[in-house]
């Protein structure tokens, strides 16, 4: 079969709506429960044929949260690690050169790297002609991430383990978020570390009994927005807060602007904010932008799929 000069792949950022964060295990991982969403913001990542590999970067979201730099266009990329990885388990030679157009903000905790992982692997394995089946696909993505799993699969999702194993969950309807992005990142590793502090100093629980998903869960299956508003919950919001305390007026202007039930997603510092419906989050969006803690705000909505390649 003929393989394509090029193939165009794209995949979302989501939020989570509940992230139980366990102790610390001895592999250096936290034991967590978390419910992901995916939603409509996306990176694409587009590759060609060609003699080894390189990465180039473009798009808005390269030089945004964490500056110019906080994203590596070498063999660092989670791009560059996926195309390795996928030569090496298909038994190819990883010759391509790789594309990635970015929207999703760096280190904001949106899982930007993560699905611009997932947009690799499904890429490549168009333009390689690999055949990897899903399973293949999700196990690859395990080794390159916690998230990237999740990144493959999209809509909603239990994440257990580290958060790589994934139950999907059905869900009925359409959610709409105001992502609050803040203009400088934040890096996973700090916030696990504050949170690993703050419990060795008692100042939060222990994370010994991982707060229950079931809230967040139910409200997904069958609530109004607002019981889904009431059951967001994160554990790394507190550690996200103690090392940006800008973060609290942020949360404070999304509900004061009307927001449902508002979070910091993931490990921040971006602020995740429910909306009643679309006309309602444009509404909360012009008043969390006229609050000016944010850099930006954009509209999504979710779930959506995960990674797809883009029909050429
Ligand atoms: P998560 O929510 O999965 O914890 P995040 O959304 O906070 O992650 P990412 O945007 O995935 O953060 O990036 C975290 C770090 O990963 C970046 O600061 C960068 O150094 C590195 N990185 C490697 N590859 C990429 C990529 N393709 N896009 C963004 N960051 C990448």
């Amino acid at each position: 079969m003929r393989t394509p000069d090029a193939v165009t792949a794209r995949a979302p950022a989501k939020i989570n709506a509940h992230l139980a964060v366990g102790p610390l295990r001895p592999d250096g991982f936290h034991e967590l429960r978390t419910v992901y969403l995916a939603v409509s913001l996306f990176d694409t990542v587009t590759v060609r044929a060609g003699d080894g590999l390189s990465l180039a970067l473009t798009g808005e979201g390269a030089e945004a949260a964490g500056g110019p730099d906080a994203v590596p266009t070498d063999n660092r990329n989670l791009v560059w690690r996926a195309a390795e990885l996928l030569a090496d388990h298909a038994g190819v030679r990883a010759d391509a050169t790789l594309e990635i157009a970015k929207s999703i903000p760096a280190a904001a905790g949106l899982a930007g790297g993560s699905a611009d992982a997932a947009a690799a692997l499904v890429a490549l394995d168009a333009l390689w002609g690999t055949r990897a089946d899903r399973d293949d696909l999700l196990a690859l993505a395990a080794q390159l991430g916690s998230d990237v799993p999740f990144s493959v699969l999209g809509g909603v999702a239990l994440g257990t383990g580290r958060g790589e194993q994934l139950t999907p969950v059905l869900a009925r309807r359409s959610w709409h978020w105001v992502l609050g992005i803040a203009g400088e990142g934040l890096s996973t590793p700090s916030v696990y570390a504050e949170l690993d502090r703050l419990r060795a100093e008692g100042r939060v629980p222990d994370g010994r009994t991982l707060l229950p998903a079931e809230p967040v869960l139910a409200a997904l299956r069958t609530g109004p927005a607002a019981a889904l508003g009431t059951a967001l919950a994160n554990d790394l919001q507190a550690p996200a807060l103690g090392l940006r305390p800008a973060l609290r007026r942020a949360l404070r202007a999304a509900t004061d602007a009307g927001a449902l039930g508002a979070l910091v997603s993931g490990s921040g510092p971006t602020v995740a904010a429910l909306a009643e419906d679309e006309p309602a989050a444009v509404r909360l969006a012009a008043a969390m932008a006229g609050e000016g803690v944010f850099r930006t705000v954009r509209v999504v909505a979710g779930p959506v799929a995960g990674a797809r390649v883009v029909p050429g």
